[in-house]
C-alpha cells in the first residue's frame, strides 16, 4: 500500500527527500473516488517518472453547491488499493483544516485565471475555478514535481491549469491525458454513480452528441450544423437537459461560428440527469467546407 502523510510539513519533507535522492516526481491531483480514469493518469505517471504520487482532497473551495459537496462519499481503502495498483508511492489526504486553516470563511489568497475560467462551467458554477486553480497551486508548491497529470475530462480545468503554470512560472510539467470512457461511451466519472439504471442509460447521449457532432465537424466543416445536431440528439433524450454545446479554440476556449478547414477544435459540452451534471468533450480538426 502507499505511504499515506496528512500533514504538508510532513508532504515537503516527503518529497524534499525523494527528489533529494535524484528521483523524479509525477504527480495526480485528484478529489478520490477513484475511478479507471483516475486510474490511467496514476498510471501513465508511475509509467513515466521515477516515483507516483497523488493526492486525494475533496476540496471545499471548488464545491458551488453544497449539496455536491454533502454527496461527496470516498472511501480511502478502496482508493489507496487503485493508486497502489497503479504503482503510486504515496498519497497526500489532507484534512480540511490542514489545507484551509480559515474554512468554511474564506481564503485569504485566490489563485484566479479569469480569462480562462468565466465561461461555460465557470458561468454555471460561481467560485469553482478559482478553487481549483488556488488548490492546485498549492499542492504543486508543496510537492514540487517534475510533471503534474490532469484528464482532458475536465478540458476547461486542463487550459486553466497550464496556463497558471505558465504564468506562475511554476518548474513542472503538465501532462494531458486522454479521457477514459465506459462501454457505452460515457466518459468515466464520480458522479455516474448517482445516477438511476435508467438515468445512466439516458446519459450516454452526451458522448453520442459530441461524436455525432465530431463527425458533421471534420467532414463538412460546418460548426452551425454539428452544434444543431449535438444539440438534436440531447434533445431526443427527454431526461437529459442540456446546459451548453460550443466548438472553440483549443487554447483560449473562445467560441467560435465559422472555421477553416484544418483548424483544430474543441467541442465542450454540458448537461444535466436527474440532477446530477455531467461534462464531455472532444477534440476535432475542421473539414472542408
Ligand atoms: P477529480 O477527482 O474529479 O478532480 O479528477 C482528478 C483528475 O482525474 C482530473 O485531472 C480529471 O480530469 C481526471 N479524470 C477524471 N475523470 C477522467 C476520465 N474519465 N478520463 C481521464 N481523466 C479523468
Amino acid at each position: 500500500m502507499p505511504t499515506v502523510v496528512t500533514t504538508l510539513a510532513g508532504w515537503r519533507e516527503l518529497t524534499a527527500q525523494l527528489r533529494g535522492e535524484g528521483a523524479s516526481l509525477g504527480v495526480t491531483p485528484t478529489l478520490g473516488a477513484l475511478h479507471q480514469g483516475h486510474r490511467s493518469l496514476l498510471a501513465r505517471s508511475a509509467s513515466e517518472r521515477d516515483v507516483a504520487l497523488a493526492t486525494i482532497f475533496v476540496n471545499p473551495l471548488q464545491f458551488d453547491r453544497p449539496e455536491d459537496l454533502a454527496a461527496y462519499r470516498i472511501d480511502l481503502d478502496d482508493d489507496l488499493a487503485v493508486a497502489a495498483d497503479a504503482g503510486v508511492t504515496a498519497v497526500f489526504c489532507p484534512s480540511v483544516a490542514e489545507m484551509w486553516p480559515s474554512w468554511p470563511g474564506p481564503t485569504k489568497t485566490v489563485v484566479a485565471v479569469p480569462s480562462l475560467a468565466s465561461r461555460f462551467e465557470g458561468e454555471q458554477r460561481p467560485g469553482h475555478f478559482d478553487g481549483v486553480a488556488t488548490v492546485v497551486t498549492k499542492l504543486l508548491c508543496a510537492t514540487g514535481p517534475a510533471a503534474a497529470y490532469f484528464g482532458e475530462k475536465d478540458y476547461q480545468q486542463l487550459c486553466i491549469v497550464r496556463q497558471l503554470v505558465a504564468d506562475l512560472a511554476l518548474p513542472n510539467e503538465v501532462v494531458a491525458c486522454p479521457t477514459v470512457r465506459e462501454p457505452d461511451g460515457l466518459a468515466c466519472s464520480s458522479r455516474n454513480a448517482r445516477l438511476s439504471s435508467a438515468g445512466r442509460v439516458a446519459a450516454a447521449a452526451l458522448p453520442r452528441a459530441l461524436f455525432s457532432a465530431h463527425d458533421e465537424l471534420a467532414t463538412s466543416g460546418d460548426v452551425t450544423a454539428a452544434l444543431r445536431t449535438a444539440r438534436d440528439v440531447v434533445a431526443d433524450e427527454p431526461s437529459v437537459s442540456l446546459a451548453y454545446a460550443a466548438a472553440v479554440r483549443p487554447d483560449s476556449l473562445e467560441p467560435v461560428a465559422s472555421v477553416s478547414a484544418g483548424e483544430p477544435l474543441r467541442l465542450l459540452l454540458a448537461a444535466v440527469v436527474e440532477g446530477v451534471r455531467l461534462i464531455d468533450n472532444v477534440g476535432v480538426v475542421a473539414g472542408p467546407r
